[in-house]
C-alpha cells in the first residue's frame, strides 16, 4: 500500500463522557484523523484557538460552558466545519432552531460509519467551497444535504442508504452497505479484512473470519455482472479487498 503523504485532518472532538471518548478516539486514528479531545466548553475554546482545527465534533450536553454556545463563539471568528453531537434528539431541535452555525448534527447512538460520512461529507462542503467567493460567511449547510459516493459505474447516497449500480438501483442490506462504502471510500486501495471487520462491524463482530466472505460473496451477487469473475471487487489473497477505480 502507497503511504499517503496529505497532512492528516485534525479534528477536535468535545465530549465528556469518558466511557465514550476512549473508544471514539481509538476508532477515528484509525480512519487516519489526527485527534484532540477537549472536556468540557471551556477546554474547548482553549483548544480551538491553540490547535485550529479542520474539524468540530462537538457535544451538546457539557460541563461549564454549553455545545451551543461553545459553537457560537467557534462561529464568530471560524467557518470551521462543526457537528453537533447530543443524546436527545430535543437538544438537537434546539440546535436547529437556534441555528447557532452547525454544519451537520447527529444523536447518540449512532452509528460510527454514519458519523464518519457526515464528517467526510461537511469536509467535502467546505473544500469544495473554500474557493468560492460567493460562499456566504455563516450559512449553514442544511443536513439534509446528500452525501454521494461515486466510483465508475457504483454511486453510493449514504445519507438515503441507496445504491445505484450501472444505472440501476440495487437494494442493499446495511452491512453489505457498509462494506461497500468502506471498499468505496478507498477505492483503487486495498482494505484489508481487519479494517473492514473493525469498521463495518466494530466489537460487534462475533462470527469468525468467514462472516466477512460471506458479506463479500452476497455483495458481489448484487453488484458484479459476473459474480464469478469479479471486476469491482477484487480479492487481495491473504489481505483483504479492493474496489477498482476506472482507468481514467
Ligand atoms: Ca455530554
Amino acid at each position: 500500500m502507497t503511504p499517503t503523504t496529505a497532512a492528516p485532518t485534525r479534528v477536535l472532538v468535545v465530549e465528556d463522557e469518558e466511557s465514550f471518548v476512549d473508544a471514539l478516539v481509538v476508532s477515528l486514528e484509525r480512519e487516519g484523523f489526527a485527534i484532540t479531545v477537549a472536556r468540557d466548553g471551556l477546554e474547548a475554546l482553549e483548544r480551538f484557538e491553540q490547535e485550529e482545527p479542520d474539524l468540530v465534533l462537538l457535544d451538546v450536553m457539557l460541563p461549564k460552558m454549553s455545545g451551543i454556545d461553545v459553537c457560537r463563539s467557534i462561529r464568530s471568528r471560524s467557518q470551521v466545519p462543526i457537528i453537533m453531537v447530543s443524546a436527545r434528539a430535543t437538544e438537537l431541535d434546539t440546535v436547529v432552531g437556534l441555528e447557532v452555525g452547525a454544519d451537520d448534527y447527529v444523536s447518540k447512538p449512532y452509528r460510527f460509519r454514519e458519523l464518519v460520512s457526515r464528517m467526510r461529507a461537511v469536509l467535502r462542503r467546505r473544500n469544495n467551497s473554500a474557493s468560492d467567493e460567493d460562499h456566504p460567511p455563516g450559512e449553514s449547510v442544511r443536513a439534509e444535504e446528500r452525501s454521494a459516493l461515486t466510483v465508475g459505474e457504483v454511486s453510493l447516497d449514504t445519507a438515503r442508504h441507496e445504491c445505484v449500480v450501472r444505472g440501476e438501483e440495487v437494494k442493499l442490506p446495511l452491512k453489505e452497505f457498509e462494506i461497500l462504502e468502506t471498499l468505496l471510500e478507498s477505492a483503487g486501495r486495498v482494505v484489508t479484512r481487519d479494517n473492514l471487520i473493525d469498521r463495518v462491524w466494530g466489537l460487534d463482530y462475533v462470527g469468525d473470519t468467514k462472516t466477512l466472505d460471506v458479506h463479500i460473496k452476497r455483495l458481489r451477487s448484487r453488484i458484479e455482472l459476473d459474480p464469478s469473475k469479479p471486476q469491482l471487487i477484487t480479492t487481495i489473497r491473504g489481505v483483504g479487498y479492493r474496489f477498482e477505480a476506472p482507468r481514467r
